[in-house]
């Protein structure tokens, strides 16, 4: 597909595109609209589509690069920057089978300079997370996409034009979800208290130690909602009712300038005024929303804890 043919496609299909100079990776500001003080900025895409008006004045020619917003509407780029990081990836979807591997076969993919993007949508705004040769672009990013030409000169490529985006739940059904929790690196202001930092240790205190562990004659997901206070979280949360019931912290899933997050610790949810959150999330929906993990991984991570 030419530039422009493309820059309309993904504007029809709902995904934010910016002009980047030619060759290079950097926003192109002598098309972009401009802040109040004459600065050019493309954020404003990371929330609007592009108008085709402007598509059209943006890539007349061949002779300009392209990029796609991450983060929005649950766009997520996985990043291989290498071919060794996507095939042990690859291993590790065909081994695992089903859903994964289907993803990982089905999904739009395109060959970068060195290695490959892989993409996916969630059903909500991810967080950015960075591992050994695999980089998550999501919330705040872009990526460059065909047509355009790396500075070394390789032409970015769809692996299939005609390839859909696959709508996954969670990150982990397509990463290790072992990989995804031990690498996650919590936003400022959350900690996972009791936690990770607090596994049970044998007690001296024998009677302690009676009542420790998973009891399984409960539902191990009311024992997790119990020993894990949905505050302990938001560690600087503050309190903004005076019976206690209502906090107000920053919000984990994006880039918060005043508290926006809400804790209701009589119901123990919480959720961000800023739509980051579709439904409200309890304890395990939090942890699974912070580690990128499916609600049942974050069930038998917590219950680990217990
Ligand atoms: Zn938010």
């Amino acid at each position: 597909m030419e530039i422009l043919e493309s820059a309309l496609y993904w504007r029809k299909k709902g995904i934010a595109v910016i002009p980047i100079r030619f060759r290079d990776k950097k926003p192109d500001g002598s098309l972009l609209p401009r802040d109040e003080k004459g600065k050019p900025v493309w954020e404003p895409f990371q929330k609007r589509l592009p108008t085709e008006n402007e598509i059209k004045t943006w890539f007349p020619s061949r002779l300009r690069n392209m990029a796609i917003i991450t983060g929005w509407r649950g766009l997520v780029v996985l990043d291989f920057d290498n071919a060794a990081a996507f095939s042990q990836w690859r291993v590790w979807t065909t081994r695992k089978g089903g859903f994964t591997r289907y993803a990982s076969e089905s999904t739009y993919q395109v060959r970068t300079a060195r290695g490959i993007h892989v993409y996916v949508r969630l059903p909500h705004t991810e967080l950015n997370r960075k591992f050994d040769g695999i980089d998550i672009k999501a919330a705040g990013g872009y990526v460059l996409a065909p047509p355009s030409i790396h500075p070394t000169g390789i032409q970015y490529q769809a692996v299939d034009e005609k390839a859909q985006i696959i709508l996954v739940d969670a990150l982990s059904d397509i990463l290790p979800a072992k990989l995804l929790e031990k690498h996650t690196e919590l936003p400022e202001d959350v900690v996972i208290l009791p936690g990770r930092a607090q596994v049970p240790q044998p007690s001296d205190d024998l009677w302690e130690t009676v009542n420790r562990g998973p009891d399984p004659e409960r539902a191990l997901v009311d024992q997790i909602r119990e020993k894990f206070d949905i505050l302990s979280f938001f560690p600087n949360a503050e309190k903004t009712s005076g019976n206690g019931r209502w906090y107000r912290s920053m919000c984990p899933f994006h880039q918060d300038n005043h508290p926006s997050f809400w804790i209701d610790r009589a119901r123990q949810i919480c959720g961000c005024f800023a739509a980051c959150t579709p439904k409200p999330l309890d304890v395990i929906n939090l942890y699974a929303r912070l580690n990128g993990i499916s609600n049942v991984e974050s069930i038998f991570s917590l219950s680990r804890l217990l």
